[in-house]
């Protein structure tokens, strides 16, 4: 029998699928990413159920969602109100440190549990010199984010028990704003070589007032800090606004692909690391992000909405002991859907560790089997509402193979820090197979009322399935902002 498969997982901070090469990226390249896909899968319909970092970090965890395990908005803190797979996997044995960024929390109950070594930054972190903290205490190390979250990982590697399994988290920063790159990358993709994506200059004409209203635009909201310098006086002004979203463009994706190149670069030592030690046959190695990025899409940076770019997560695993090389997987499959699966690839079964009617391991779906009855929807929550920065609203919504269907509730109680404004509801319906790219919303189309009613239906049941209620007014239970 096959030993227990050891695990590495590899997570960035806001890498879009879209800015690396085996998906296609017409921006960026990204090899040693791209051998994981080559040696193993690429999974194409890998959506996030909040489409932020500390919810996203939560699911994957605890493969449960927001409303489950508390963590809805970044301002939350995991409370382990329900179990981590790495206290699991520890409990069974596994070996278990995760290194980099965790954003679960700084207090000394959100620390990370179930680990038997970590090392992370305080929230965001920094990309040079950080501040890290570990069970020891915390210091300063000098270098680049990405480089020492890779040193931390291999050093213990190469000092553990090789008698046991691991499951090493590697959690880089990377791409993070405000994109700071490492100084060997300095030359690489200069400015006025980046193309602008197809939907740079949607107008938003058919969107809700809500989302028109959004603090992410690349024409007026990436910051001279983002940029790195000031905008030309030339640029200022609504007349000029087309010329200098492309100015910021080039700027902003200059270093935010810089950011990626180290990354990927540092993806390469680990999967060097397993080929020289004779680990990689029943090593299971995954690369994802904790959700998507705009990257010009729609004219906008950032994450929070629903639409595919922010909604999409990178992943690839390679496991050569059981899934053939260059696999392609097509099925929908969530954040939530991680822990089940990293659980049943370890021998365990999910339904005895983890909580009901939350994820599912896909496992089988990786080995290229049919699994009858797999969801051919998903389920999306947003709680944060008009944070004073980005001014996102909260929304919920289902996507299904051809759809999307979209409520901004708009309950003015806001995030910290937001306005008072009350909106009425608002309402988006995207036809997926016609306008893949989300630019027409068509919830109040008649040829669409059909299409509509069974979305809302399909909402209402995945709202129950899994727990959640659906927004009902100012009583509603929503997020505790004192967590
Ligand atoms: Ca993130």
């Amino acid at each position: 029998m096959m030993s227990r498969p050891n695990i590495v997982f590899v997570m960035s901070d806001d890498h879009a699928a879209h800015a690396i090469s085996a998906y296609g990226s017409r921006v960026n390249r990204t090899p040693h990413i791209d051998r994981i896909a080559a040696e193993g899968v690429r999974l194409d319909k890998v959506f996030c159920t909040n489409s932020i970092c500390t919810p996203s970090r939560a699911s994957i965890l605890t493969g449960t969602y927001s409303h489950v395990n508390g963590a809805c908005s970044i301002y939350s803190e995991l409370d382990y109100r329900v179990p981590t797979y790495a206290q699991v996997l520890q409990g069974e044995g596994y070996q278990t440190a995760i290194y980099g960024k965790w954003h679960l929390g700084v207090t000394e109950k959100a620390n990370p549990r179930g680990f038997d070594d970590w090392r992370i930054f305080p929230g965001q972190g920094e990309y040079i010199d950080p501040l890290m903290y570990g069970p020891d205490g915390e210091g300063v190390v000098e270098g680049y984010a990405s480089n020492i979250i890779t040193d931390l990982s291999l050093d213990w590697l190469e000092n553990r028990d090789a008698e046991r399994p691991f499951c090493l988290m590697v959690h880089h920063k990377a791409p993070h704003r405000p994109w700071v790159p490492d100084e060997k990358h300095k030359d690489l993709y200069p400015v006025g070589s980046i193309p602008e994506p197809p939907t740079m200059w949607d107008d938003h004409a058919t969107m809700s007032t809500v989302v028109q209203e959004v603090g992410m635009t690349i024409a007026d909201h990436l910051t001279e800090t983002d940029v790195k310098e000031p905008t030309p006086p030339e640029l200022l002004g609504e007349e000029n606004w087309h010329a200098r979203a492309s100015w910021k463009y080039q700027r902003y994706m200059r270093d935010y692909l810089q950011t990626i190149q180290s990354v990927d670069d540092n993806v390469g030592r680990v999967l060097d690391w397993l080929d020289a030690e004779g680990l990689a046959e029943n090593t299971i190695v995954v690369y994802t992000s904790d959700q998507g990025f705009f990257l010009g899409d729609h004219g906008w940076f950032d994450k929070r909405l629903m639409f595919e770019e922010s909604l999409g997560m990178p992943l690839v695993i390679r496991w050569p002991a059981e899934i053939p090389a260059q696999s392609r997987c097509e099925a929908i499959i969530t954040n939530v859907d991680f822990a089940a699966t990293f659980l049943d690839m370890c021998g365990l079964d999910p339904a005895e560790a983890l909580p009901e009617n939350q994820g599912l391991s896909f496992r089988a779906l990786l080995r290229g089997e049919e699994v009858p009855g797999w969801p051919t929807s998903m389920y999306y929550r947003y709680w944060e509402h008009d944070d004073p920065e980005h001014h996102a609203p909260a929304h919920y919504g289902v996507r299904t193979t051809t759809h999307k269907y979209i409520v901004y509730y708009n309950d003015g109680l806001g995030s910290p820090g937001s306005s008072d404004r009350v909106l009425p509801t608002e309402y988006e319906l995207y036809d997926l197979v016609n306008d893949p790219a989300e630019l027409t919303n068509v919830v109040d189309d008649p040829s669409y009322a059909g299409a509509r009613r069974e979305l809302e239906a399909e909402l209402a049941r995945l709202q129950q399935h899994f727990g959640d209620e659906p927004y009902r007014g100012s009583d509603t239970p929503r997020v505790d902002w004192s967590v």
